[in-house]
C-alpha cells in the first residue's frame, strides 16, 4: 500500500523528471525492489547513531496523546511540565516502553535494514553519516554528504 502511494505520487509528474527525496523509505530491500521501476536511487544517506544514544533519546521523548506534539525531557520540554504547549492537553507520555523494548526494536530494525544498506553500498549510492551531535551539526553533515552525490553539473 505504501509502495503504491509512493509510486503513484512520483510517477508521471515533475518529480519523475527532476527527482524526489524519500525520507525513511524504503526500509527493506523488498520495498526498494518494489520501487525498482522508478530507477536506482542517485544517492542515499544512512544516519547512524549508537544504541546507547538512541535509547537515551527515546526514553526522554514525550508525545502529547491529544495532538501528537513531540517533546524531549532533555532539550525540548513543555513550558509547563506535563502540559502540552500546543493544545494544553495533559496527556504527554513517554513514547518508548523501556530499554528492553527499545533494544528489541533496534535489533529488528537492524535485521530488516541491513540487506538494503548492503545493496546501496554495492551500488555505491550510500553515504554513512553520524546522527550524533546537535541537529545543526547533523544537518551540515547531511548536506556535505549529499551535495557531491546529486550534483548534476
Ligand atoms: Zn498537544
Amino acid at each position: 500500500m505504501v509502495i503504491d502511494l509512493v509510486r503513484d505520487r512520483v510517477s508521471g509528474c515533475e518529480a519523475a523528471r527532476s527527482g524526489f527525496i524519500l525520507d525513511g523509505f524504503p526500509r527493506t530491500l523488498a520495498q526498494a525492489d518494489a520501487l525498482s521501476n522508478l530507477g536506482v536511487p542517485r544517492a542515499a544517506l544512512w544516519l547512524v547513531i549508537s544504541t546507547r544514544e538512541v535509547t537515551t533519546r527515546l526514553l526522554a521523548r514525550r508525545v502529547c496523546s491529544d495532538c501528537g506534539a513531540v517533546y524531549s525531557t532533555d532539550h525540548h520540554a513543555p513550558r509547563v511540565a506535563g502540559i502540552c504547549d500546543v493544545c494544553y492537553g495533559e496527556g504527554t507520555s513517554c513514547a518508548a516502553d523501556n530499554e528492553t523494548a527499545i533494544r528489541q526494536r533496534l535489533q529488528l530494525y537492524q535485521r530488516e535494514t541491513a540487506p538494503l544498506r548492503r545493496w546501496l553500498e554495492e551500488h555505491g549510492r550510500v553515504s554513512v553519516v553520524s546522527g550524533t551531535d546537535d541537529p545543526r551539526t547533523v544537518t551540515e553533515r547531511l548536506l556535505s554528504a549529499i551535495n557531491p552525490q546529486v550534483r548534476t553539473d
